[in-house]
This record gives structure tokens, C-alpha cells and sequence, in this order.
């Protein structure tokens, strides 16, 4: 499987890191090797001095599918969740004022942490989602899912005119405001509607 990444899709992140509005989705890719697996904490690695946590909606791909249409998309998905892009934000802004692909900062091992999945047909409307993450009991980052530049629905489209997406594959739909710095021993906890859907340890 693959991890498919969307990078600023809210207005208010892309002002906090000083990006231009793009005018296509950013995509990038995790490779599956970055998943933490069995409800491990989450190590900081020795490259980095600024490891940052990205809460991001996610969904899991159910369905073969190439060049889907934007009206068919919601046949994709079934699940819903809430991840982390862990990144390596020193690397990254080092990686980025090269010109360089961003993989050593965003696809190294562990940097892609995956919640409990709800199936989707327990939400109202997947496009009005309130979702949260408390770093040590205090809110960092706090949005709604029809904050999204691009809807679910359009991404499930557009990313598939690139990359023919598989039964199991996710996708991060991009985080908003408020990415921030994790040291060791901070508790990392998001929440969907009020429900708590994740605790993560930082190691
Ligand atoms: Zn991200």
C-alpha cells in the first residue's frame, strides 16, 4: 500500500509556513515503511532538532480505481481517520530552499502515524467534521473538514489522474494551522467531533 499526501490545503497553514496558495493540489508520498505499527509511541530521530506534528484528516481507499470521476469518489472510501504527517521541519525548509523532493523529511521511519478507522457512514456529512489534536491536554490545532481547499471527493479525483489508488491505500488530506514542535514526552491525543480517536506518546 501507499501513504498519499496532500500539502496545503488550508488557507491558514499555507499562511503560517510562508507558502503561495498553489493552484493544484501539493501531492507526496509515504512509503509504507513510515507507518508506526502496534500502537508504538513515536521516536525522535536523531537527524532532526524540529520534529513537527501535522494532524490531517485520512481516509482509506476500498476500492480499485484510475481517473475516477469527482461524482463517483465517495464509492473510494469507506473509513475515516485521523493521522499525523510527522515532519522534520529543519530537513524539510532545507530540502525546500534547494529545490530538492522533501522525502528525507516527511517519509522516514515513523513519521506517518495512523488512528483507529470509523466508518464514514457514522458522520452526518464527512465535508463538516470538527476535529481537533491536545498536545499534553492543551489544544494546538483545532479545524473543520469544509475548511479544506480541496473536498475529499476532489482529491480522491484529482490524485487518481496521477496514481492508480488500491484497496488499503490512504490518504492525508492536509493539515491546517497550528503545526508545532513535539519533544520527548509529550502526549500527542486527536479528537473527531469531541471523541477521542488517538493517544500517542512521544518518545
Ligand atoms: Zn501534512
Amino acid at each position: 500500500m501507499k501513504i498519499i499526501c496532500v500539502g496545503r490545503n488550508y488557507t491558514d497553514h499555507i499562511k503560517e509556513l510562508e507558502n503561495n496558495k498553489p493552484k493544484e493540489p501539493v501531492l507526496f508520498l509515504k512509503p509504507d515503511s513510515s507507518i508506526i505499527l502496534n500502537n508504538k509511541p513515536f521516536f525522535i530521530p536523531d537527524f532532526s532538532q524540529n520534529i513537527h506534528y501535522e494532524l490531517e484528516l485520512i481516509i482509506k481507499i476500498s476500492r480499485l480505481g484510475k481517473h475516477i470521476q469527482e461524482k463517483f469518489s465517495h464509492k473510494y472510501y469507506d473509513f475515516i481517520g485521523l493521522g499525523i504527517d510527522f515532519t522534520a521541519r529543519d530537513l524539510q525548509s532545507d530540502l525546500k530552499s534547494k529545490g530538492l523532493p522533501w522525502e528525507k523529511s516527511k517519509a522516514f521511519d515513523g513519521s506517518c502515524f495512523i488512528s483507529k478507522w470509523i466508518n464514514k457512514s457514522e458522520f452526518n456529512d464527512v465535508n463538516n467534521l470538527n476535529f481537533n489534536l491536545n498536545k499534553n491536554g492543551k489544544t494546538v490545532q483545532k479545524t473543520n473538514s469544509k475548511m479544506m481547499l480541496w473536498k475529499i471527493d476532489e482529491l480522491i479525483s484529482y490524485i487518481s489522474t496521477f496514481f492508480t489508488l488500491k484497496i488499503g491505500d490512504v490518504i492525508f488530506t492536509g493539515t491546517p494551522a497550528g503545526v508545532g514542535k513535539v519533544s520527548i514526552g509529550d502526549n500527542l491525543e486527536g479528537f473527531i467531533e469531541d471523541n477521542k480517536i488517538f493517544n500517542l506518546n512521544i518518545k
